[in-house]
């Protein structure tokens, strides 16, 4: 696979704090085909929008932001241009930032694209993939990172070494007490 140098995009983020734990630099790839009613980003829908950036300028731009713990890629439908959303999640890794990936995609249904060497390839690069459609019925603003009920955050490491579905949970540090107190 050749890697691809650029990319499509709605839009970035560098300060997100609603697309996954801490403080994220958010990318919003352009191109969606699921149109579920009620997309959030209903611009990001059209393939030939946004604005077409170089994958070296996305990660220069993320490199220089000292304060992101993770990069989230959104959209539009990430897997729509899986090999440029790869090859960034990759080099994401690389600078040691966590990936969350959001698709429309069930996460079987990504599984099952995965002769498609683009599609497993962002799989490799994804900590945590949040998957499936925005259903409007299951909507609840009480849900953390998610807008629908249907949607799952799964450990993607997890679920692929272990071949089931393995949610992804929040891990907490509480330190402990120090005996000396
Ligand atoms: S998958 Fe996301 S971006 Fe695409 S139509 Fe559904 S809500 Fe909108």
């Amino acid at each position: 696979m050749t890697a691809p140098t650029a990319i499509r995009l709605y839009g970035t983020v560098p300060d997100s704090i609603v697309d996954g734990p801490g403080l994220r630099y958010a990318v919003f790839v352009q191109g969606c085909s699921h149109g579920c009613p009620g997309c959030h980003n209903p611009e990001s829908q059209p393939a030939a929008g946004g604005v077409v950036r170089s994958i070296d300028e996305v990660v220069a731009d993320i490199a220089a932001n000292k304060l992101a713990q993770g990069v989230t890629i959104s959209g539009g439908e990430p897997f729509e241009q899986a090999a440029a959303c790869a090859q960034l999640a990759r080099r994401c890794r690389a600078l040691g930032l966590n990936v969350w990936t959001y698709s429309g995609y069930r996460y079987e249904q990504l599984e099952a694209g995965v002769p498609d060497e683009a599609v497993r390839a962002l799989l490799d690069a994804t900590d945590v993939l949040v998957d499936g459609p925005f259903v409007q019925s299951l909507h609840s603003h009480d849900l953390q990172w998610r807008g629908s009920r249907n949607q799952r955050l799964i450990d993607v490491p997890a679920t692929r070494a272990l071949g089931r579905v393995v949610l992804w949970e929040t891990r907490e540090y509480f330190p402990e007490k120090p005996p000396s107190w």
